[in-house]
């Protein structure tokens, strides 16, 4: 099914994210946490591509098609324009749908900067153009990644949105956003992206804080802003790990609840494999969906 017509239901979209293992040795224990984590019934998963620069992202389709084919929840596979040529998008789609994987989030990637990237693309929106030119994937559900505190390398909010528009016009039928740690920058974002004739649901990326170095990370990549009660609430508890994984569960939840009612199209919870992070956030967030 495409995720498109998820949203065509009443409910909000719950989706969750995964990512593959860097090493075949990784795989059992990846396909384990993410049986544990599929018991949550999300509508759907994706599962990243070569996330972080990391280029060992053979293992996309294999985890993509175990939760389709076994845990039988929808699946949506990432790809890259910096990890694949014209003729690689085409082979790497052909593959996905023999794995029965109906759905794509279609990226320009994170850059390697020991890896020179791949250049028949410059942008998402030209993968995504250049998949609709083929009728032979018509039937595949194309989403596209956005950012409501502006994308790292835009020169401001305002153009990153105009982009974003070409990237919908293209084809992205369904955005999902970069993780925000502040509401405030979503609706904000939200309402300029409708003054701006993006009419596609969105989902609120929300990533529940696991460990300090993890936000660290985080932030550093993708430069989103930490409110205050954020930063008190790190710090009070980033020598207690177990303590900082319930405090970052609340503060995830408590986003959530105020996202939902104020009408979000979906939540897109990045997991980070973690089934007792999706299990206990999915358990206080259930009843509000
Ligand atoms: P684009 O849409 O190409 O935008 C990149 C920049 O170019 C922006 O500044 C934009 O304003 C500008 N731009 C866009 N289109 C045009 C245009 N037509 N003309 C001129 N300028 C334009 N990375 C991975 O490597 N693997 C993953 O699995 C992955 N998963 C992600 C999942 C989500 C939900 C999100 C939000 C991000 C994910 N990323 C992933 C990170 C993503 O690849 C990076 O943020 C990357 O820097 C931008 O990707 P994009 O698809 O948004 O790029």
């Amino acid at each position: 099914m495409k995720i498109s017509e998820l949203f065509k239901k009443e409910k909000t979209v719950l989706s969750f994210e995964v990512f593959p293992p860097k090493k075949t040795s990784g795989i059992e224990s990846i396909r384990a946490a993410i049986d544990q984590i599929a018991v949550c019934s999300p509508d759907y998963i994706s599962v990243t591509y070569g996330a972080g620069g990391n280029i060992a992202n053979t293992f996309t389709r294999d985890i993509a098609a175990h939760i389709k084919n076994d845990c039988k929840i929808e699946a949506m596979a990432h790809i890259t324009c910096v990890n694949n040529t014209k003729e690689e998008v085409l082979t790497v789609l052909d593959g996905f749908a023999d794995a029965g994987i109906e759905n794509i989030l279609a990226l320009r990637g994170d850059i390697n900067p020991d890896i020179p990237p791949k250049t028949d693309f410059s942008h998402a929106s030209d993968m995504i153009s250049f998949i609709r030119e083929h009728r032979k994937y018509d039937n595949i559900g194309i989403s596209g990644a956005c950012y409501p505190e502006g994308h790292t390398q835009a020169e401001s909010l305002a153009d990153d949105i105009l982009n974003l528009r070409k990237k919908v016009d293209a084809g992205a039928e369904e955005l999902i956003t970069q993780l925000f740690f502040d509401n405030a920058f979503f609706y904000d974002f939200r309402e300029k992206a409708k003054i701006a004739g993006i009419n596609v649901p969105i989902s609120a990326g929300i990533m529940p804080v696991t460990s300090k170095s993890q936000i660290e990370r985080m932030v550093t990549m993708c430069g989103a802003s930490l409110p205050q009660k954020f930063v008190r609430m790190v710090t009070k508890y980033e020598h207690r790990p177990d303590a900082l994984i319930d405090a970052g569960i609340a503060y995830a939840a408590d986003q959530i609840a105020d996202l939902l009612s104020s009408g979000v199209d979906g939540i897109h919870i990045y997991t980070m494999n973690n089934p007792y992070v999706a299990r206990k956030l999915t358990g206080m967030i259930g009843k509000l969906l």
